[in-house]
């Protein structure tokens, strides 16, 4: 058996597609365009070429976008002033600082500063406690769009048995709290779990999100299951070439599972455009309207 290869990138284009095409409903219906202000701090090229990629997909949807770069320099206090200055301003309904931040910022003092209202990365305490209740509020993005490619293949996950490797804030504690919301049965693994593969065998959906290359065996995976990639790792080959692989062991895996993502092409293009749905419903929200069904 090969498994059903989870096309990300081209459920990441649909999904920025019916994003822009509600961006302009707003538009003409309401006279509303969804704003998103990006903050970069400092200069770390892999946070800059995140932003430009953040920064050209928002603008293709028609959101209005507000781009701010401070310098690596900068203090905390005038990071706190900006945000302070884009969470009293009504055009941008959502906020987006790129992390990491420079040594001398302290990221979860930021964090803490946006308001909750525009955390479209789902990051702040009062949404990760909604998430936690199962109130509605703004989810991370990257396990949101997990629980949407894994959906492509499985659209009821009621019942199912999921395993989530990892328990990081951004990823692997919302991604299992949002699988506890569809009525999955959630184990969560960590570094410290014993046994890892004979508890990954029997479950019907795994997540992996550990960065760890290719940690995941074929024979960790129940045969038919639902494999989901999260991590991103750079590795050299035999022949000297680097290229970028996931957590998962690939080819091993899509022998057994049932469907699989790639990496890349899996979750990546997935954060990105579920940054735009947050920031959609953000704006909907700021405008008392409902939420749009995307
Ligand atoms: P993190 O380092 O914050 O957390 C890693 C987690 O994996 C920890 O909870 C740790 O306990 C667990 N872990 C580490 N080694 C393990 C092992 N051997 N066995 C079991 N568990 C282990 O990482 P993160 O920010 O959650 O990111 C995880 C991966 O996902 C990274 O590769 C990262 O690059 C990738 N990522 C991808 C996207 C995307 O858009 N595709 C977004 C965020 C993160």
């Amino acid at each position: 058996m090969s498994a059903t290869i989870i096309d990300g990138k081209t459920i990441a284009a649909d999904l920025r597609a019916r994003v822009a095409a509600e961006v302009a409903r707003l538009s003409a219906a309401h006279g509303l365009t969804p704003g998103i202000s990006v903050v970069l701090v400092g200069n770390d090229p892999a946070s800059e070429v995140y932003v430009r990629t953040k920064s050209r997909q928002v603008l293709e949807t028609g959101m209005r976008l507000f781009d701010h770069h401070l310098p690596q320099s900068a203090a905390e206090h005038e990071l706190l002033a900006l945000i302070a200055r884009l969470n009293a301003d009504p055009a941008i309904h959502g906020i987006l600082v790129q992390l990491p931040l420079p040594p001398q910022i302290e990221a979860q003092k930021v964090i803490a500063a946006i308001d909750p209202a525009k955390d479209v990365d789902g990051f702040h305490p009062i949404n990760a406690g909604r998430l936690a209740r199962g109130l509605p509020g703004l989810v991370p993005c990257t396990p949101l769009g997990c629980v949407i490619l894994a959906k492509t293949v499985r659209p009821s996950l009621v019942g199912l048995d999921a395993v989530v490797i990892g328990r990081s804030n951004i990823v692997g504690k919302p991604l299992a709290q949002l699988l506890i919301g569809e009525s999955a049965t959630v184990t969560i693994a960590h570094s410290k779990t014993r046994e890892l593969p004979a508890l990954c065998r029997g479950k019907d959906l795994l997540f992996a999100a550990m960065g760890r290359a290719e940690l995941v065996k074929g024979d960790w995976i129940k045969p038919g299951a639902t494999v989901i990639d999260v991590g991103i790792n750079r590795i050299t080959d035999a022949q000297g070439k680097s290229r970028i692989v996931g957590d998962v062991a690939f080819d091993e895996a899509r022998a057994v599972a049932g469907a699989i993502t790639p990496v890349p092409g899996g979750v990546g293009p997935m954060t990105i455009a579920c940054l735009l749905v947050n920031t959609l419903r953000a704006a909907c929200a700021a405008r008392g309207l409902p939420a749009p069904a995307i």
